[in-house]
C-alpha cells in the first residue's frame, strides 16, 4: 500500500465503514448544498488566555493525533482512501469583539457561518479553529471539523488534550487510529455477513416515516426535546435490572413500537448509532478519530407480545449481533437486498464526559472551561437521541421539510408516554397498547360525533311526500321527454301494481335489466314501491354475468321492459319500513366472485337527509337542474335520485351523451346543469373540454381519489362549488364528504351523519393524528352485509370495539390518515384493488 508513496505523506489508510459512508454521502452531495456532517463545539474560556499558545496547542493536537490531518481522495479504482500527510497548515482564525455587542449574536454568527462552510475532504485539514475574544477574560473558541473525522465520543478526549497541551500537563501516547483500522481488517467478514443476513432474515421492505425520495437533499435538522420524569425513569431503571436488560434495550423496544406504529408496521427496521470502539482494543476508550457506526435494528413486533417478551428478545437479538457491529452499513444492507432499510435513527448518548480529567489536564494554566455546547447533524427525517440521567433525556431531530415542531413533540410525548405504560404494568399484551394521547382520543371521538335525528322513514315515504308537496314540476328529463313529479307517481304506481302481480314484495327482488331510459327511473322507483328489493343491472354486461346475479340473488321478478298494455292488477301497494332492504348491487371487489351488497331503506333515508341538510339547502333555495352520468348498476346513481326526491329535475343522460365528454359537456351549457357528480378521471376530460369555463354550480366528485390538479382547478375556478364525496357500497353511496374549497390539497372528509369513521392499525388500534391506517365505517350507512354471503360478510363486517355492543364496522380497506383538523385525506389501498373509471376491479 504505501510502495508509492509521496514525499511528505506520511500514511495511506483505508476507512472505517461509517466514513466510507459519510464519503459517499459527500460524493452525492451538489457542492452548493449544506454540509450536514460539519460538526461544532463551541467551549466557553473563562479567565486569563494567551491566543498565541491556544493556537499552538491546537496545531499540537494535529501532531499528536495523525488521523485529524486526514484528506479523503478516490484511488484510480473509484474506492477511496484516507492520506496522512506528515504535515498540513493549520487552520486558525482570531476575532476581536471586544466591545462588539451583542458579542453573543456575533459569535453566533460567526460559528454558523463556519458550519456552512464546506470542508473539501481531499484538502486537509479537515478540523478549523475559530478563537474569539469578547473581553480580555472571556473567549469562545469554535472547533469545526467534518464528522468523518472524529465522532462524538471523541470530541470532549480533544477538548481534555487541548486544554492539556495549553497548560502543558504531560499526557501519554495516544494509541494511533491506524490500529483500529487494522483491527478491522482482520475481522472475518463471511461471518458478520452470515449474522447481519440471518437478522435480517424475511424483512421485505423498508420502515419508513417518510416517503422514499432520492432526490431529497440533507437539510439543517430542527430539534425538540423532553424529559421522562425521575419517578418513570428510577422505575424504567428498576425494571432492566430485574429483566437483565439495558436501558438501551428499553429505548429500542419503545421506538420500534412507535415507529411500528406510525407506519402500520409490526417488522420494523430503524438505525441506531453505535460506539463501535472494540472491546479487544485496549486503550480504545482513549483514541480520537471516527468509529461509530450505523447499524439496523430489526424489531418484530409479535400479536401476543408483552413488554416483558418484547424486551427480552430485542435483548437477546442484538446481543447475537454485538460481534459483528464493524460491517459497513451499505454491506449490512446488502446482505437484505431491498436498499435502504429505514429512515429513523437513535443515538443513545454515553460519551467519556470525563470532568476531572479535563480539570487536571488544565492544570495551573489559570484557563476553565466554562461551557461546551455543540452542533450534530444528520440527515434522516427522525434521530433519536437519549442521553440516560437521573431524568432520561430525548431529544428528536427532525427535518423540518418533513415534519412540524408540533408533530415532533407529539412523538416524544408518545414515546414517553409508552415508557410511562411500560413501567406502570410491563406485564402488559402490546395488542392493548396504542399510541393515542389523552387529549387525542378525545379528539378523534368529538370528530366521530355525528349523531344526528333521523326519520324512521323509507325512499317511498320520502318520494310521496316530494309527490304531494310539487306534483306539477318537471321531475325528470331524458332526451325530449319529461315528466313532471304527478307523471311519475302514476307511472310508478302502475307499474309497481303489476310488479306485485308478478310476485314482487318486501324482501323479494327484482332485477331492472332495461337500457337507460326514462324507463329505468321509473322502474327503479317502482321497485321500491312495490316493497321490493332493486337490483339494477346493465344490460351491456356478458350474458352469464347477468344470469350469474340473477340467480345469486334469486331474483323473483326479472324486468326486461316496461309493459304499456294490459290489466293492471288492483293490489293493494304495500307500506315500506325503513328496515327492509331496498337494494342490492353487486361489486366485484376484492375477493374476485361478484357479490351482492344489501341496503336497507333506513341507511338511504340517513344519506337523503344529510345531503338535503348539508349540500342541498347549504347551496340553493332554488329548484335546480341535476345531471346524472353515473351508470345505474352504479350506487352514486342514487346521487341522482335524492335530488329528485329533493325536489329538483332531474337529468338522466342517455349512454351517447354520459360517455363522451364533448357531448356531456356541451349538454351541461346548453341545459343550465346546476349539479353535477363524476368520477375525477371523468371531470378530468370535461376540464378538458371547457366544463369550468361554463360550470355547473356544483360539481362534485366521488368514486376514486382525485388528482391534486384536477382539486386545484376546480379550487380556483368561478362559479362552482366542489365538493368531494367518499363511499363504498358496503356504506351507503357516500360516508365521508369535503368541501373542495376548505382545503388546498385533496381530502376525502368527515364522516356524514350518523356515522363514525375509524383508522386502525393491524391491531385494530386507533392510529394517532397524521399516521396512515386503514379505513372502517360504522353507524346507520351500513349495508345489511353481502346476499347469501355470511362468511365473506363477518369478513368485511366486524365488531365495532368503539361502538355500543352489538355495533358492527365495515372494513373498507382504504388507507386514509386524519389531518390535523379531523379531516380525512386518502393514502391509497391496502390490497389489489384498484378503480377504472370509478368501477372496483380486483387485479
Ligand atoms: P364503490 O363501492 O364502487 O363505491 O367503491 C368504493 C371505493 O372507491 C372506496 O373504497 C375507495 O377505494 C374508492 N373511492 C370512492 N370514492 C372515493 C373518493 N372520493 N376518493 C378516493 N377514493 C374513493
Ligand atoms: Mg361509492
Amino acid at each position: 500500500m504505501s510502495a508509492s508513496k509521496p514525499a511528505g505523506l506520511q500514511d495511506i489508510l483505508p476507512l472505517s465503514p461509517l466514513q466510507e459512508g459519510l464519503y459517499f454521502l459527500s460524493t452525492f452531495d451538489e457542492p452548493a448544498a449544506v454540509d450536514v456532517y460539519s460538526v461544532q463545539q463551541i467551549l466557553d474560556l473563562t479567565g486569563p488566555l494567551d491566543a498565541d499558545r491556544l493556537r499552538a496547542a491546537a496545531a499540537a493536537l494535529l501532531d499528536r493525533h495523525p488521523n485529524l490531518r486526514a484528506a479523503f481522495r478516490p484511488r484510480k479504482t473509484g474506492e477511496p482512501v484516507q492520506l496522512i500527510p506528515a504535515k498540513v497548515t493549520q487552520a486558525w482564525t482570531f476575532a476581536d469583539l471586544t466591545g462588539v455587542s451583542p458579542a453573543e449574536a456575533e459569535v453566533e454568527r460567526i460559528a454558523a457561518e463556519d458550519r456552512g462552510r464546506r470542508f473539501d475532504l481531499g484538502k486537509p485539514p479537515l478540523l478549523r479553529w475559530t478563537l474569539v475574544r469578547l473581553a480580555d477574560n472571556a473567549h469562545r473558541l469554535v472547533m469545526t471539523g467534518h464528522h468523518i473525522l472524529l465522532d462524538g465520543w471523541s470530541a470532549p478526549l480533544l477538548v481534555r488534550d487541548l486544554l492539556a497541551l495549553y497548560a502543558g500537563t504531560p499526557l501519554p501516547a495516544p494509541r494511533p487510529y491506524r490500529d483500529y483500522l487494522a483491527w478491522l481488517t482482520a475481522q472475518d467478514r463471511a461471518t458478520g455477513r452470515a449474522a447481519w443476513r440471518q437478522a435480517l432474515d424475511g424483512v421485505t421492505e423498508p420502515t419508513l416515516v417518510a416517503p422514499a425520495d432520492p432526490t431529497r437533499r440533507p437539510v439543517v435538522p430542527a430539534v425538540v426535546g423532553t424529559h421522562l420524569d425521575a419517578g418513570t425513569t428510577a422505575a424504567v431503571t428498576a425494571l432492566t435490572r430485574r429483566l437483565g436488560v439495558t436501558l438501551n434495550t428499553v429505548v429500542q423496544a419503545a421506538w420500534a413500537l412507535l415507529v411500528g406504529g406510525l407506519t402500520g408496521r409490526d417488522d420494523v427496521v430503524f438505525g441506531a448509532t453505535v460506539s463501535g470502539r472494540p472491546a479487544q482494543l485496549t486503550g480504545v476508550e482513549d483514541m480520537v478519530g471516527l468509529f461509530i457506526n450505523t447499524l439496523p435494528v430489526r424489531v418484530r413486533v409479535r400479536r401476543d407480545d408483552t413488554w416483558t417478551s418484547l424486551l427480552d428478545r430485542v435483548q437477546r437479538e442484538q446481543a447475537a449481533l454485538l460481534d459483528h457491529q464493524y460491517l459497513s452499513l451499505a454491506e449490512i444492507q446488502r446482505q437484505a437486498g431491498i436498499g435502504a432499510l429505514f429512515d429513523t435513527l437513535t443515538v443513545f448518548e454515553s460519551y467519556p464526559l470525563d470532568e476531572e480529567g479535563i480539570a487536571a489536564g488544565q492544570g495551573a494554566s489559570g484557563l476553565r472551561l466554562a461551557a461546551v455546547t455543540g452542533h450534530d447533524a444528520t440527515h434522516y427525517p427522525l434521530t433519536l437521541t437519549v442521553v440516560p440521567d437521573m431524568s432520561l433525556t430525548f431529544g428528536l431531530e427532525y427535518r423540518p421539510d418533513l415534519f412540524t415542531a408540533e408533530t415532533a413533540a407529539g412523538i416524544l410525548d408518545r414515546l414517553t408516554a409508552l415508557l410511562r405504560a411500560l413501567a406502570t404494568d410491563p406485564s402488559a399484551r402490546l395488542s392493548t397498547v396504542d399510541l393515542l394521547l389523552p387529549g387525542e382520543r378525545a379528539g378523534l371521538a368529538r370528530w366521530n360525533s355525528t349523531a344526528h335525528p333521523v326519520a324512521a322513514a323509507s325512499v317511498v315515504d320520502v318520494f310521496l311526500e316530494r309527490v304531494a308537496a310539487s306534483p306539477d314540476v318537471p321531475a325528470v328529463v331524458f332526451g325530449s321527454q319529461s315528466l313532471t313529479y304527478n307523471e311519475l307517481a302514476d307511472r310508478v304506481d302502475v307499474l309497481a301494481r303489476r310488479l306485485v302481480g308478478m310476485g314482487a314484495g318486501p324482501e323479494r327482488v327484482v332485477a331492472v335489466v332495461l337500457p337507460r331510459s326514462m324507463d329505468s327511473v321509473v322502474a327503479w322507483l317502482a321497485v321500491l314501491r312495490a316493497g321490493a328489493v332493486y337490483l339494477p343491472v346493465d344490460v351491456d354486461l356478458p350474458a352469464d354475468r347477468i344470469a350469474f346475479m340473477l340467480a345469486d340473488a334469486d331474483a323473483a321478478v326479472v324486468l326486461r321492459s316496461v309493459p304499456t298494455s294490459g290489466d293492471v292488477p288492483l293490489v293493494e301497494l304495500p307500506v315500506v319500513s325503513s328496515r327492509q332492504a331496498a337494494y342490492v348491487l353487486y361489486t366485484s371487489g376484492s375477493t374476485g366472485k361478484p357479490k351482492g351488497v344489501v341496503v336497507e331503506h333506513g341507511a338511504v333515508v340517513n344519506f337523503f337527509e344529510h345531503h338535503r341538510r348539508e349540500i342541498f339547502e347549504r347551496l340553493t333555495d332554488n329548484r335546480i337542474r341535476v345531471g346524472l352520468s353515473a351508470a345505474l348498476s352504479f350506487d352514486t346513481s342514487w346521487e341522482g335520485v335524492l335530488w329528485l326526491l329533493a325536489g329538483h329535475e332531474l337529468h338522466l343522460f342517455d349512454d351517447e351523451t354520459r360517455r363522451d365528454p364533448a357531448l356531456l359537456a356541451g349538454y351541461v351549457a346548453r341545459n343550465g346543469i346546476d349539479f353535477l357528480d363524476v368520477t375525477p378521471s371523468l371531470a378530468d376530460r370535461l376540464v378538458a373540454e371547457g366544463l369550468l369555463d361554463n360550470p355547473p354550480a356544483i360539481l362534485a366528485l366521488g368514486g376514486e381519489a382525485a388528482g391534486s390538479a384536477l382539486w386545484t382547478a376546480v379550487r380556483d375556478a368561478d362559479n362552482v362549488t366542489g365538493v368531494n364525496l367518499y363511499g363504498p357500497t358496503e356504506a351507503t353511496v357516500d360516508t365521508l364528504m369535503a368541501w373542495i374549497g376548505d382545503s388546498a390539497t385533496p381530502l376525502v372528509g368527515r364522516p356524514i351523519a350518523n356515522t363514525r369513521a375509524h383508522v386502525l392499525d393491524g391491531a385494530l388500534r386507533q392510529v394517532p393524528v397524521g399516521v396512515a391506517g386503514e379505513l372502517y365505517i360504522a353507524g346507520t350507512p351500513l349495508a345489511r352485509g353481502y346476499l347469501g354471503r355470511p362468511g365473506l360478510t363477518a369478513e368485511r363486517f366486524v365488531a365495532d370495539p368503539f361502538g355500543g355492543p352489538g355495533g358492527r364496522m365495515y372494513r373498507t380497506g382504504d388507507v386514509v390518515r386524519w389531518t390535523a383538523g379531523g379531516s380525512l385525506e386518502y393514502v391509497g389501498r391496502s390490497d389489489d384493488q384498484v378503480k377504472i373509471r370509478g368501477f372496483r376491479i380486483e387485479l
